[in-house]
């Protein structure tokens, strides 16, 4: 009787021990839970199985964005994949129109009228000084510049004709406020560099800033502009802006501060 009760004893006590031993280790396991989840342990492991689709999501977002911050641009200036904007771009009120800032197809504000009086003007004072000069090439709308250029690439090839003529929607003759000049008589230095070392080309180059003129492409600046030294090409900024970039010997890109 005794022995089975003892023995009795011992069982219910060995599973009562049991019982504490089980408990204790509940309680170790959920320690050890809650001071991982504090740490972060478990956040560390979700983590990347939660961002994972995010980033996969992300990267090719980043790779199509187009390269104009970093102006990738081809070996004629252009940028790479550039579509024409909706709106041409103003800066402090002033159009820049280059091979970074193209125009849109529909933008034909024509010859503007403050550009044209101030070309009579330098042209009529330029005859007065004894050189006639001749504005032969102003304003041009995109689908002529359009007709242009395709006909240089016919003749010449892309690449020749990216060297000389700007591609629709690129050419600041789309502004209206361009003039190609050169002299009557010597139509063989038009669109030369020569006529930049003419007397008149000389005239031209020191005076066009009382009128507002600019020379758009000046020598050794090819690489701000975009353009080889174009000793014809005059654009309009009004006197106050042109007689600054005279004065300077600077461009229209320096003066605006874009590149
Ligand atoms: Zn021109």
């Amino acid at each position: 009787m005794r022995s089975r009760k003892v023995k009795k004893t011992a069982s219910k006590s060995s599973l009562y021990w049991y019982a504490i031993i089980a408990v204790m280790l509940i309680l170790v396991a959920l320690i050890i839970a809650i001071v991982m989840q504090k740490n972060g342990l478990f956040s560390k492991v979700q983590q990347p199985i939660e961002q994972i689709p995010e980033v996969v999501i992300e990267q090719p977002i980043k790779e199509e964005q187009p390269a104009v911050p970093a102006h990738e641009v081809d070996e004629n200036g252009y940028i790479k994949n550039q579509t024409l904007p909706k709106e041409p771009t103003y800066i402090n009120g002033i159009l820049i129109a280059s091979k970074r800032y193209p125009m849109p197809a529909d933008f034909a504000p024509g010859e503007q009228p403050e550009a044209k009086e101030a070309k009579d003007k330098m042209l009529a004072d330029a005859k007065k000084a004894g050189f006639i000069l001749d504005a032969f090439s102003g304003y041009r709308s995109y689908d002529y510049q359009k007709t242009l250029y395709e006909n240089y690439v016919a003749r010449d090839g892309q690449d020749a004709a990216d060297r000389y003529s700007a591609r629709p929607g690129y050419s600041e003759h789309q502004t209206g406020l361009v003039y190609d000049i050169g002299e009557v008589g010597k139509e063989s230095l038009w669109l030369t560099e020569t006529f930049g070392e003419t007397e008149a080309g000389r005239w031209l180059r020191d005076h066009a800033h009382h009128y507002g003129f600019i020379m758009r492409y000046p020598q050794g600046k090819e690489d701000i502009t975009g353009y080889m030294y174009e000793s014809w090409h005059f654009r309009y900024v009004g006197v106050e802006v042109a007689t600054t970039i005279f004065e300077q010997q600077s461009t229209l890109e320096e003066y605006l501060g874009v590149q």
